[in-house]
């Protein structure tokens, strides 16, 4: 299992991502959801401050305090600087946890910043984004991203053992480069994301909270046909995750899957089903 989702739009919505164990919002019922897996979870980045996206987090700050698991772990929570609906919650958990027996680090994040998940041979970082949702508030998108190495271009046409050869003579360094892989990118609710925030990404997860464009009222939230613009512009390469589906079209979305697979659109598109648990590999 690569990722859990639960996203009912303006209801809940949250992801566990197990290959970084860290979660994208902390929806209603993460904590009970997840139940032991929460404390698998190092890293929380919220994309704003609705509720419908932080209000999971008193379930889990207290369940990592006293559940049945490492309760002196420590855990990390990212939010858009400044947001003052966070803020208030930062405020009340302080207030209500004052003797937690973990760490607990709120950290604030602008556009550009950026969050080291691991260093190695190819490592990985987090890569704050800009989104569009409220107009006062500050709302933020994710990139994780890889740094991978490549054999330069000069030495592209060369055989296994020139290459080797190469390696021996110089050192592995000397004869490649180094570049950044998207592998997973989140938005929250936003109006699209600019696509080249995304550019290249593996997977995207987009919201599409309407399926129907007629039935959208105010610019803040996607519909489905914008998400699919932003995934092909960005030249995704895998999948695009439609999450904060409106349960209104729970019965429909068989329906339009099943349309969008006749489409050669050079990714996976799969539909979260509002109000379901999910798992994908
Ligand atoms: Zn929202």
């Amino acid at each position: 299992m690569r990722l859990i989702v639960y996203s009912k739009g303006l209801y809940s919505t949250w992801l566990y991502y197990a290959p970084d164990r860290l979660a994208f919002d902390a929806g209603e019922g993460i904590s009970s959801i997840l139940g032991n897996k929460c404390f698998a979870i190092q890293h929380v980045f919220l994309s704003h401050g609705h509720a419908d996206h932080i209000s999971g987090l008193i379930g889990l700050i207290n369940i990592r305090n006293s559940g049945m698991g490492d309760t002196e772990k420590p855990l990390t929570i990212y939010y858009p600087k400044d947001n003052w609906r966070v803020l208030e919650l930062i405020a009340y958990i302080a207030r209500t946890n004052s003797k937690l027996s973990y760490d607990l680090a709120w950290i604030p994040l602008e556009p550009g910043d950026r969050v080291e998940l691991f260093q190695g041979q190819n490592p990985r970082y987090i890569e704050a984004f800009r989104t569009q949702h409220t107009r006062s508030e500050l709302s933020l998108g994710y990139n994780i991203v890889e740094v991978r190495r490549r054999l330069k271009e000069e030495y592209q046409g060369l055989s296994q053992e020139e290459i080797a050869q190469l390696v021996r003579e110089r050192g592995r360094e000397a004869i490649t480069t180094t570049y950044p892989q998207k592998l997973f990118s989140y938005g929250g609710d936003s109006a699209p994301i600019d696509p080249e925030l995304v550019e290249g990404t593996e997977v995207l997860c987009h919201e599409a909270t309407f399926l129907n464009p007629e039935d959208r009222e105010t610019p803040t939230h996607s519909t489905l046909e914008e998400a699919l613009e932003v995934a092909q512009k960005a030249g995704v390469k895998r999948e695009l995750f439609i999450i904060h589906i409106s349960s209104r079209y729970r019965r429909e979305l068989a329906q339009v899957e099943e349309k969008l697979k006749g489409l050669d659109l050079g990714f996976r598109v799969v539909l979260v089903p509002p109000g379901r648990v999910c798992r994908y590999d």
